[in-house]
């Protein structure tokens, strides 16, 4: 699933063949893309718009338009934006001609992304806020707010970094990077952390998406660029997917465990499992 630094490259990317330029055409083939309003009326109020600048917020892509309208997309598990595919995929959801004469599709094989159109800046900020708790990268991401955040929390660390609401962005890739970069078991409780560890890992989550960043995303799914080639993260994973593989830091074997119905990467040895509670 692309996570901050997955979403912020299809930014990136995007950008400079969107920004200033109209929506022409627009045909929406999916309905549950924009559940729950109707596709007709969403393609309708898009037809004609100029986005004005693509943002980003969390793992929403944010297509700011004319007349005060935000298009807030999520690619969700399998979702890409194709900048004039060569082929036409099977799975095309959505197509808009732009006033340039280049073609973007939205391409989803499972069909869990979405597009919400917001009609103020109000109402944008409302939805987002009520969904995404601090952006990395931000003066309010801090060790301070994720111990407050976490306080009296007994759920796994691990769970706490994927909840959108906490920390916006950080999926399952970049929670076992941080979580390595950092020396924190992915089991010890949320609310255990000292206020250093919070420190660290909150370094660690910035380091593990701005690596990410760099290396244009990972693709070990269906994560493609806009023009269809693959990120190059997952050679950079140091824990992630790497089951059985030595740590690259001690070179201890690095296990998968499961937490929170989630694979999950980890090295016992710089990452030390949190002790089982004494027997009353
Ligand atoms: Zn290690």
């Amino acid at each position: 699933m692309p996570e901050l630094p997955e979403v912020e490259t299809i930014r990136r990317q995007l950008a400079p063949h969107l920004e200033g330029r109209e929506l022409s055409e627009v045909e929406i083939r999916d309905y549950r893309w924009t559940l729950p309003a109707p596709p007709e009326l969403i393609a309708a109020e898009l037809t004609g718009a100029t986005v004005r600048r693509l943002g980003r917020l969390g793992k929403y892509l944010i297509w700011e338009l004319d007349r005060d309208r935000h298009l807030l997309v999520h690619l969700r598990m399998t979702g890409s934006l194709l900048l004039d595919p060569v082929e036409e995929s099977a799975h095309t959801r959505a197509r808009f001609a732009l006033s340039d004469g280049h073609l973007l599709t939205y391409v989803d094989p499972r069909r869990f992304g979405t597009a919400h159109l917001m009609l103020s800046t109000a109402a944008r900020d409302r939805y987002l806020q009520a969904r995404l708790g601090a952006e990395p990268f931000t003066t309010e991401f801090t060790p301070q707010y994720l111990r407050e955040q976490s306080r009296g929390r007994t759920a796994p660390v691990k769970s706490f970094l994927l909840d959108q609401r906490r920390i916006a962005g950080v999926g399952n890739i970049y929670a076992d990077e941080a979580l390595h970069r950092a020396g924190v078991h992915p089991l010890r409780q949320a609310g255990s952390l000292t206020l250093a560890q919070w420190s660290a890992l909150k370094e660690a989550i910035e380091a593990a998406l701005a690596a990410g960043i760099d290396a244009k995303g990972a693709s070990i799914d269906d994560f493609r660029h806009v023009d269809g080639a693959r990120g190059t993260f997952q050679d950079s994973f140091l824990v992630h997917t790497r089951a059985g593989d030595p740590c690259p830091t001690c070179g201890n074997v690095i296990r998968k465990l499961v937490v929170g119905g989630r694979g999950t990467y980890v090295c016992e040895r710089c990452q030390p499992r949190p002790r089982a509670r004494r027997p009353r």
